[in-house]
């Protein structure tokens, strides 16, 4: 597994954090930690832990993207067509 990888689980498995917060805290695009996260959350279940996502909010009526399986961002609320969404964030269960 790349180094990136061990970091972003390293990370995950103390703290709670958004992509954001991931790609500012080891100095990699946003988009880099999207695909990261994908191959991480199939090695994980791979060895029996798990990827906790608190998912994505529209903050304009709550909606909540708990089905959305992919890591990217969304684009609107598919509700209320509100553009505001509250990032997701991840956890590691060990
Ligand atoms: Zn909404």
């Amino acid at each position: 597994m790349s180094t990136i990888r061990r970091e972003i689980i390293a990370l995950l498995g103390d703290n709670e954090l958004n992509a954001l917060e991931i790609s500012q805290a080891l100095s990699i695009r946003e988009k880099e930690v999207y695909e990261h996260l994908d191959h991480i959350n199939r090695t994980l279940t791979a060895q029996g832990k798990r990827l906790l996502v608190r998912p994505y909010t529209c903050l304009g009526c709550g909606f909540s993207f708990a089905d959305r399986h992919r890591f990217n961002r969304p684009g609107r609320c598919p509700r209320c067509k509100g553009g505001h969404i509250r990032m997701a964030s991840y956890f590691i269960q060990q």
